[in-house]
């Protein structure tokens, strides 16, 4: 017999009556049907009750996408580096980083979570992993064998070590899309061959059941594999596609064999602006791949909206598509119109790229919505993107205070929001009422605490006019000022800002950050480090001098620590690349300059030479690109907050008597917004608040800034906006590639394009260096050169870092004497 019965579906949430009216019966199984509700509901009846009676309610499944490796407290990083190091055996290290899969999935698991990660772990880098599941091991680590050993993964992370991998040099490393985490770059060739050759994805999901966690493996998709790879000859990476795909097969084969019900593949190439072709691929790929039925493929897109690709990636033959709801809210709605009725979607309303807490009641408005439309068995609720770039654990934190503290969210408090929310769509709000009302009342501190919102700032920002962003005269006027002032010769020489940080300095750095020794000989010793320096760069005859930056731990830290409206956590890490961490400061509040942060190491400085000594700041745009920033305000705002208190250090510099000042702006081209779209609006902003920063000055005071990286051929026109006197950039790894866009653009002021890379042990010399700058010299004028290296000298040794400078010196002065000899002879001549 069969039973209709009518039940109200979701009596638990508030209901638009157009709502009720839409739905049409949905949840037919035999002895139960669950019709829409015409009338208004009871609220007494609720989905428990509903549940309790038998009837199988559609639910929304709480999902993440990928957890930190790191290990709450680094953990990772001390096994892995104890390792390297010859310290502990690799079964230690397998120990350790068991140690850790085994709490993150027994934390997801007891937090609710339904679709736990695996395979999302990695002992240096999840692209290198796909590298050597997939048997994509460039032939100079000489890889024989059916799987890739710990040797052979090290080696093409860091460069062979031993054995027939001596010597061999690493892999190349660039940034993830437009994250701080840098993954080992695919490096493939025209007729590449891919075998499986890796069991670790297998392996983690049999070690999670063994523990009782059904797990979602992760993996990379073949076509975002390809896509942010690189084709050494040339080639186009996506004719390798074929070829892949059959050991994708066979993976998804072998993964269903063992269970696996949802594979994740991520696609995050998705995001990027594709063309025809690429797009198409995407297709061919998945249209391939679904072809068996288990396991079911979730495609994962992540750091902001797919733009022209959503249709694409709506359209995949594939189970489950996921979205960034968080960086890419915008595409929410078309995603609900478009999306085929048996497509599940995965939504990210819970930011996993920042530490702030989700507006839970704003993120549970967009699922009420999405679940109204679609259904609950259509919807995934996720975080934004992997964890892998959230610090573990906000109750690690001892040391800031509970007002801050209640604002935040680590990756452990997201799992959990991830829940509350998913209880909330599944139970009703009630049964989650106490986490809503804690976190409404966090969001209503963080929206009126007096501590982030200074009415100052905000009213200064407000006046900037465009004169502010103006230097008092246009270059050429301040060239020819400065060139009195400052009296420098032809192509002068400088350094980028630090000096090695030996032992010593470190050592001294930790004594006085623990008491050990007290800050007057703390400074005595940091004095003694800069005024050697100092007295060092006169004796090898450096024209503009620097004090070395002894006294800074990190060049956005140092800033941050005297700054107003910033924090510091104790254990907040995120993985950058393989085991190096960093530690973002927060910036929380409106951003103040409470007193001069620089001044008097400058004027000590300047007060040991009579050569021009840089004042060293760091610009508005590198302190909020490697800061966890803001999220209820723009990021253009926040950076011109910065930008006033650089400003006003500028002139504070200035007034010292400091005469050439470096605003180094690192980050400028990784703030590049992931579409081609969105550019010009970034680079406008961006280029303002370095205007801001540097126009305070006189035309007298030179202002510099320096950028280490040399691929900014196509922001080339907004850098020469910036209109700094000087500019010094990397250039020397790419052979002075970056000068090829010199030859269309003229650019204008002074340049200094780096004559050696310091990113290497090894000494250049002064033929090298020459000969660099003899290139230089074809696209630019010789008075427009500076001779500087790649980028500060902190991570170098005095060994390397003297005769390095001394040869760069001496190529200077040889291209002097050249430049004067053929001027001497064409005035003969002429
Ligand atoms: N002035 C800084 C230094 O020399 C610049 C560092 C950087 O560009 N990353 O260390
Ligand atoms: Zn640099």
């Amino acid at each position: 017999m069969t039973v209709t019965q009518t039940v109200y579906e979701w009596a638990t949430t508030p209901l638009e009556p157009e709502f009720r009216l839409r739905r049409q019966p949905k949840y037919s199984r035999t002895g139960c049907q669950i019709i829409p509700c015409l009338l208004p509901p009871f609220p007494a009846i609720t989905a428990v009750q509903i549940r309790n009676w038998g009837y199988k309610m559609a639910n929304v499944t709480a999902t993440n996408l990928g957890f930190p490796r790191v290990g709450a407290f680094r953990e990772l990083k001390k096994a892995v580096e104890s390792y390297w190091k010859g310290d502990s055996k690799l079964e230690d290290l397998q120990k350790a980083a068991k140690t850790i899969r085994a709490e993150n999935w027994k934390f997801q698991a007891e937090n609710g979570i339904q679709h736990i990660p695996s395979n999302d772990f990695s002992l240096y880098d999840h692209v290198l992993d796909t590298i050597a599941l997939v048997g994509a091991v460039p032939p100079r680590y000489k890889f024989e064998g059916s799987t890739v050993d710990a040797d052979t993964y090290f080696a093409m992370a860091r460069g062979g070590r031993a054995g027939k991998l001596a010597n061999v040099p690493a892999m190349e490393m660039t940034k993830w899309l437009d994250t701080n985490y840098h993954y080992i770059v695919p490096e493939l060739h025209k007729g590449q061959k891919f075998a499986l050759s890796s069991t670790k994805i297998f392996d983690e999901f049999n070690e999670a059941k063994a523990l009782g966690v059904h797990t979602r493996p992760v993996l990379l998709g073949p076509v975002s594999f390809l896509l942010l790879g690189k084709e050494r000859d040339g080639g186009d990476a996506l004719k390798l596609l074929p070829a892949l795909i059959p050991v994708y097969k066979e993976i998804l084969a072998k993964l269903a064999e063992a269970g696996a019900d949802w594979i994740q593949l991520d696609e995050p190439a998705l995001v990027l602006d594709l063309n025809n072709d690429q797009r198409a691929a995407f297709k061919v790929a998945y249209s391939q791949l679904a072809q068996g039925s288990a396991p079911k493929i979730l495609v994962a897109t992540y750091f902001t909206d797919l733009g022209a690709n959503l249709e694409t990636a709506l359209h995949l033959p594939v189970q489950a598509l996921h979205l960034d709801i968080v960086r890419g809210e915008k595409q929410l709605d078309a995603a609900l119109n478009d999306a085929p009725a048996n497509l599940i979607l995965s939504l990210g309303v819970v930011e996993g790229r920042n530490i702030w807490k989700t507006d839970l009641e704003k993120a549970l408005a967009k699922l009420e919505k999405a679940v109204a439309k679609r259904g609950a068995d259509k919807i995934f609720v996720a975080p934004s993107c992997s964890l892998l770039h959230s610090p573990v654990d906000l109750d690690s934190e001892t040391k800031l205070d509970a007002e801050l503290k209640n604002w935040l969210a680590f990756a452990r408090q997201k799992v959990k929001e991830i829940n509350v929310l998913s209880k909330a769509l599944n139970n009703g709000r009630d049964s989650v009422k106490a986490e809503l009302a804690d976190n409404a009342k966090a969001m209503e501190s963080r929206r009126t605490s007096k501590r982030i919102h200074n009415d100052a700032v905000k009213k200064r920002v407000a006046e900037i006019t465009p004169v502010l962003a103006e230097r008092k005269s246009p270059y050429q006027t301040r060239a020819a000022i400065q060139g009195k002032e400052l009296n420098l010769p032809l192509f002068p020489t400088t350094t980028i800002g630090s000096f090695p940080q030996t032992e010593d300095v470190r050592q001294a750095r930790a004594a006085n950050k623990a008491g050990h020794m007290n800050d007057a000989d703390y400074k005595k010793f940091l004095e003694g480090k800069t005024a050697e320096s100092i007295k060092w760069q006169e004796e090898i005859d450096v024209d503009v001098l620097v004090h070395g930056e002894f006294e800074r731990n990190d060049m956005v830290e140092y800033f941050g620590e005297q700054l107003s409206g910033f924090a510091f956590s104790q254990f907040g890490w995120v993985q950058s690349y393989g085991s190096r961490c960093v530690k973002p400061p927060i910036i929380f509040g409106d951003v103040s300059r409470p007193k001069p942060m620089t001044v008097e190491w400058a004027k000590f400085s300047q007060s040991q030479t009579k050569r021009p000594m840089k004042g060293m700041l760091t610009g508005p745009i590198t302190i909020l690109q490697w800061s966890f920033v803001r999220d209820d305000q723009p990021r253009e705002t926040t950076t011109k907050q910065i930008a006033l208190a650089i400003r006003d250090e500028v002139v504070d510099l200035e007034k010292a008597g400091i005469k050439v000042i470096q605003i180094d702006e690192a980050a400028l081209r990784e703030g590049l917004p992931l579409h081609r779209a969105e550019w010009n609006d970034y680079l406008r902003w961006a280029v303002e608040a370095f205007r801001i920063t540097a126009s305070g000055v006189q035309d007298k005071t030179q202002i510099h800034t320096h950028m280490c990286y040399s691929e900014f051929n196509d922001i080339i026109q907004a850098v020469g906006a910036m209109d700094a006197d000087v500019i010094s950039i990397e250039t020397s790894r790419s052979q002075m590639e970056l000068l090829d866009a010199f030859v269309g653009y003229k650019y204008p002021n002074e340049i200094g394009p780096g004559v050696y890379d310091i990113h290497s042990p090894i000494v250049p010399t002064q033929e090298q260096m020459t000969a660099l700058l003899q290139k230089a010299l074809k696209v630019l004028d010789a008075k427009q050169i500076w001779v500087n290296p790649d980028c500060g000298l902190k991570t170098r040794g005095w060994k390397e870092t003297k005769p390095a400078l001394e040869a760069m010196v001496a190529a200077a002065k040889q291209l002097r004497a050249q430049v004067a000899g053929a001027n001497g002879k064409k005035a003969a001549n002429g």
